[in-house]
């Protein structure tokens, strides 16, 4: 999908009612994850519409997830601001990443392919390993991948689950952090994607949105502790954004229909809405906001 006029960016005076499509996607259903190659409608991830203007000139980001939606929005936002690219993904997501990865060496930058499970401890080990090592260095940091099931009765909640979704959403988190932290040098950045589920979470969705919540606290504590050290940590919580995640059990099938209709603006966000306060947070131009939520909710309020 893309804008009505190709000629628009991030940047085009717009309605932001009708700057994209109030879709009605159709039931469907993706085995985990998902691929935006197979997602109805497409979404929109910048390929077309998002301009650079060298914020991120000579930075080296490592980004989580960043093969499909939120994350490939932000990885096509980064390489046109003038960062190379680290991608972590699921294996089973190659032909997602290949796609980003073209987009991001069509802006002249570095992309480099990362497929890791980041719920198995040891392959997760080597992931800042080999960004650092191909990158040359690390100054940006964006923890963006996430898992989301719905399950209707909390008795239906496996341990499995409960577990693997606190694995991936927030304990891998800290752990690519902590990997991190001797890399990154004054200046460097930590972004984490949270979610409006943090402050409002759906009955169907009581583990994810607590990890959410977990997100939210621990970039305010980690914050605090990084900024003597000139490390910025900070978030961004997106409303419901039209990513594979929502068709591979991420929502109950019958509501994917009537999906981000319920916001102030009326309409689900598209993944390359998100990637300006991505950037905002990661550029050196955000000196003065640490350990801050910025909410990408289409009007949906937060604390
Ligand atoms: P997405 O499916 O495109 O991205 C999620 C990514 O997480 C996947 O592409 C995958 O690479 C990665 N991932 C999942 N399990 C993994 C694992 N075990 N190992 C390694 N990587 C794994 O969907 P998205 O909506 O763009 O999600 C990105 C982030 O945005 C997630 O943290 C999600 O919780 C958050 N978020 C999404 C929405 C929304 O409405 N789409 C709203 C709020 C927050
Ligand atoms: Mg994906």
């Amino acid at each position: 999908m893309t804008s009505t006029d190709a000629t628009t960016d991030q940047l085009t005076f717009c309605d932001p009612v009708h700057r994209f499509p109030a879709i009605r996607p159709p039931v469907q259903d993706q085995p985990e994850p998902g691929l935006d190659a197979e997602l109805i409608p497409a979404s929109d991830r910048g390929e077309h519409t998002y301009r650079g203007t060298g914020r991120l000139e000579g930075r080296h980001a490592l980004i989580t997830g960043a093969d499909s939606g939120i994350g490939a929005a932000v990885a096509i936002a980064f390489a046109r601001e003038g960062a190379d690219v680290a991608m972590s993904y699921l294996p089973a997501e190659e032909e997602d990443a290949q796609h980003i990865a073209g987009v991001i060496r069509e802006a002249g930058r570095r992309a480099i392919l990362i497929p890791v499970d980041l719920a198995d401890p040891a392959a997760r080990t080597q992931l800042v390993a080999r960004a650092v090592e191909e990158l040359g260095a690390l100054d940006a940091l964006v923890n963006n991948a996430g898992k989301q099931i719905a399950v209707e009765r909390f008795e239906d909640l496996s341990d499995e689950q409960w577990l693997e979704t606190y694995d991936v959403n927030i304990t891998a988190m800290a752990r690519i952090v902590r990997d991190a932290l001797p890399h990154l040098a004054p200046g460097s950045t930590i972004v984490n994607t949270t979610s409006i589920q943090a402050y409002s979470p759906s009955p169907h969705l009581v583990d994810y949105a607590s990890t959410k919540a977990a997100i939210n606290n621990f970039t305010k504590g980690l914050a605090q502790q990084l900024a003597p050290r000139g490390i910025r940590v900070n978030a961004v919580a997106p409303g419901p954004i039209w990513t594979p995640l929502q068709v591979s059990d991420g929502q109950p099938k019958e509501a994917l229909p009537e999906f981000g209709t319920s916001t102030p603006l009326g309409r689900a966000g598209q993944p390359t809405e998100l990637a300006p306060a991505y950037v905002f947070l990661t550029s050196a131009e955000s000196s003065y906001v640490v350990g801050a939520t910025i909410a990408v909710t289409g009007g949906s309020p937060t604390p």
